[in-house]
């Protein structure tokens, strides 16, 4: 059994990660990992549209972080990618991104349920107390369902981000994971085990036992990632990610080269 692939993790770039690549690298290589990759927020069109996130003069920049962690470290899979939000409107200049560079993958996350609000945002915490709970996963699982149906994104990222404070609706949110789980099978996008659920209030791994149990009846593929903003936290508790994805019955996880997918055994 190989090792899973870290395929989530950021750079300082993003104004809110530390190390560079090659220490995520090191860190990778030191816990055993064979395959990684960078998947760091993405520009947006306009640089004032929030303060985490890499400017778009920086892409280049970042690119090249991500070769020379490539060239230092040749013993282990590195690929390029990004972490690009997707807001409704926003489809062009996720197009103009693609266009850029040779991407092996784009993570497609939902952060924002409005133009002003990122649900995850400390920042913003006080804004869930004045909502319920079950209107934001609505809208949030929405536009994670518009994502999936995209065809712009190879994974989506954490996808019931909205635990993250542990705002939970009363309401069963099964009929929202699965319509996004149809939309994701018929499109043939993946999914993400994000660890750093665990590292968050929720304590628990993104997307629920739950979700993910249902994902394997929709037969929906999986990836891996810790979401590291930090070197030490590459690979970080995937043997409970990968105990998560047997359970719900998975025995392959994928790969992306120039964003054609490969399975594999895990
Ligand atoms: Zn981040
Ligand atoms: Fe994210
Ligand atoms: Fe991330
Ligand atoms: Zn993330």
């Amino acid at each position: 059994m190989s090792p899973v692939a870290d395929y989530h993790m950021h750079t300082p770039l993003c104004q809110h990660a530390t190390g560079e690549p090659v220490e995520y690298a090191a860190h990778a290589l030191k816990v055993g990992l064979t395959e990684i990759g960078f998947s760091d927020h993405s520009p947006m069109r306009r640089d004032d549209f929030d303060n985490w996130r890499m400017r778009d003069s920086q892409l280049d920049e970042y690119v090249e972080k991500v070769r020379r962690a490539q060239r230092e470290f040749p013993q282990l899979t590195i690929k390029l990618a990004l972490e690009v939000d997707f807001l409704p409107g926003h489809e062009e200049w996720i197009r103009e991104l693609a266009a850029r560079h040779p991407w092996d993958y784009f993570i497609g996350s939902v952060h924002y349920v409005s133009e002003s609000w990122d649900v995850d945002n400390p920042a913003k915490l006080s804004e869930w107390k004045k909502r319920d709970p079950w209107e934001v996963w609505s809208a949030y699982f929405e536009r994670l369902t518009a994502a999936a149906e995209s065809g712009l994104f190879e994974i989506i990222g954490h996808a019931d981000l909205p635990k993250k404070f542990c705002f939970y609706p009363k309401q069963d949110c099964a009929p929202l994971f699965e319509r996004f789980l149809r939309a994701a099978k018929k499109s043939g996008v993946a999914f993400e085990l994000n660890t750093s659920g665990l590292r968050k209030e929720c304590k628990e791994i993104y997307p629920s036992p739950k979700f993910v149990r249902l994902a394997a009846q929709h037969g929906v593929p999986i990836t891996f990632g810790s979401d590291s903003h930090e070197p030490t936290d590459v690979g970080r508790d995937f043997e409970a990610a990968r105990a998560l994805a047997h359970s719900a019955g998975y025995t392959e996880t994928c790969r992306f080269t120039q964003r054609k997918r490969t399975a594999i055994k895990f």
